[in-house]
C-alpha cells in the first residue's frame, strides 16, 4: 500500500470514528445484539429494524470503542440499509475475508468497496477484532441472538 493511500484510509477511519453515522438507538428496532471485545474495550449495541421478509429497513448502533471499531460500525450500518438478510451475511463474509484472509475470497460489490479502507487491520492481528466486532454483532442480531464476545 502506498503512503498516500494509507493516509487517505487513515483520514476516512478518523472521520467515521469521530463522527459516526447512525449513532443512535433505532425507532422500532426488531432485533438488537450487544457486542463485546474485552481485548480492546470495545462495547456496542447494534439495532436492526427488519421487515416481515427479513430485509434491513434501518440499522444503527450505540456504544464506545476505538476509532477502528466505531468507523467499522458506522460504515456497516450505512451499507446495511435496504439489504436483504442474505446480502447482509454476504457482506459479512466479504468483509471478514478482507480483514483476516480466512474463508473464501468473496467479490465485493462496487458500493461496498469503500470497506477496503478497513482492510489495513490485516497487518495488526489485535485490531482485526475491533474491525469485525460490529459485523459479528450484526450477524448475531440477524439470527436473533442477543450477545456476542470476541473472547
Ligand atoms: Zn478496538
Amino acid at each position: 500500500m502506498s503512503d498516500d493511500l494509507r493516509e487517505l484510509y487513515q483520514e476516512v477511519i478518523l472521520d467515521h470514528g469521530k463522527n459516526p453515522r447512525n449513532f443512535h438507538e433505532s425507532d422500532g428496532a426488531t432485533n438488537e445484539a450487544r457486542g463485546n471485545n474485552p481485548l480492546c474495550g470495545d462495547q456496542l449495541v447494534i439495532y436492526l429494524k427488519l421487515d416481515a421478509d427479513g430485509n434491513v429497513e434501518d440499522a444503527s448502533f450505540l456504544g464506545k470503542g476505538c476509532a477502528i471499531c466505531m468507523a467499522s460500525a458506522s460504515m456497516m450500518t450505512d451499507l446495511l440499509k435496504g439489504r436483504s438478510g442474505e446480502e447482509a451475511k454476504h457482506m459479512f463474509d466479504a468483509f471478514h475475508h478482507m480483514c483476516t484472509g480466512e474463508g473464501d475470497d468473496v467479490e465485493l460489490e462496487e458500493d461496498v468497496e469503500k470497506l477496503k479502507v478497513l482492510s489495513g487491520v490485516r497487518e495488526f492481528p489485535t485490531r482485526v477484532k475491533c474491525a469485525t466486532l460490529p459485523w459479528h454483532t450484526m450477524v448475531a442480531a440477524l439470527s436473533g441472538e442477543n450477545e456476542i464476545s470476541t473472547e
